[in-house]
């Protein structure tokens, strides 16, 4: 590898793989792994293997949650009561930190996503951007001003109520709250409600009539309560590309013109949008975690 350049780490870790990548500040990828997510005592040996094979200044993961990102609790970096029970309370920041003795950058999937696409994806150019995830599960980053949105916790904004479809008589599979929006819209929900995996439903237009519907009331309150600059729609059940369309004229007719904005009316087309980095916005922001918890670490010294 050439000395000149610096060389950041980045982790997606995910319900089914840890993606472990080596990255430069610009975001070119020069080693990628994927590691099958077992028990930790099986997985994180061989994500250390990984990293241990080049000399990174930083690591940055993005991680499938619920995850502590709060640096004032005694749990910061773990995470916390995930229904992977083997991975529950687990200490991934602090694990890799003692592994790799460099600075490690947290935060969740779609933050990690959000900040991939911001910087090197579909909202270049602008301050913020909202990323959403229809896949396993749904889940959702805000980027504001260049900031994560984070308060008590992060956001978790797959969990949303909606007022349901009169054709959709399915009950939901969400275990805390059966019919939110990830127990109506995810992948497993879409399997569980129609009796076939999400891929194969592509020619059943009342599939999508629905799920669109689901969707574009979860972006309409996400509109009205963090004012996205721009949503980016990821994951599984986005490979639909029909649903595009579908979404954005329904959001058109939620929303009813009362936003003024020419993003939510002739601008539509560039206002919700698929992901510019494809699958590979997650990684990408992963190695945007790392810069800046080198970035933070330079701060902090004398
Ligand atoms: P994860 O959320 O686990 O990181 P994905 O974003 O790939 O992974 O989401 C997986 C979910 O997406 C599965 O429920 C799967 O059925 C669904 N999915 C994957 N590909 C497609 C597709 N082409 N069309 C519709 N659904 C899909
Ligand atoms: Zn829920």
């Amino acid at each position: 590898m050439d000395a000149m350049i610096m060389y950041f780490g980045g982790i997606e870790a995910g319900g089914t793989k840890f993606v472990c990548a080596i990255g430069d500040e610009n975001g070119k990828i020069y080693a990628r792994e994927r590691v099958a997510t077992e028990e930790p005592d099986v997985t994180i040996p061989k994500v250390i293997q990984f990293f241990r094979n080049f000399k990174v200044e930083s690591l940055g993961i993005g991680s499938f949650g619920p995850v502590d990102l709060n640096k004032e609790s005694k749990t910061y970096g773990r995470i916390t009561s995930t229904p992977k029970l083997a991975w529950a309370n687990y200490p991934l920041v602090q694990t890799m930190e003692e592994a790799l003795h460099v600075p490690v950058g947290f935060s969740t999937d779609v933050n990690g996503a959000a900040l991939g696409e911001l910087y090197r994806g579909a909202a270049t150019g602008l301050d913020g951007c909202l990323y959403i995830t229809v896949g396993t599960g749904i889940g959702a980053g805000l980027v504001s001003k260049h900031q994560l949105l984070q308060g008590l916790s992060h956001p978790e904004m797959g969990h949303v109520l909606l007022r349901r479809h009169p054709e959709d008589k399915f009950e939901g599979i969400c275990p805390y709250h059966q019919d939110c929006l990830e127990g109506l819209a995810s992948g497993p929900a879409l399997e569980a409600r129609w009796g076939k995996p999400a891929s194969e439903l592509k020619n059943d237009q009342k599939v999508w009539k629905i799920e669109a519907e689901y969707l574009a009331q979860a972006l309409m309150q996400y509109i009205l309560i963090v004012s996205p600059k721009r949503i980016i729609m990821g994951g599984g059940v986005m490979k639909q590309e029909q649903l595009f369309p579908m979404i954005r004229a329904r959001l058109k007719e939620l929303l009813a013109g009362y936003l003024d904005f020419p993003e939510l009316k002739e601008r539509m087309d560039d206002y919700v949008v698929p992901p510019a980095l494809g699958d590979n916005a997650g990684i990408t922001g992963a190695l945007i975690l790392a810069r800046q918890a080198l970035e933070r670490e330079h701060v902090s010294r004398p």
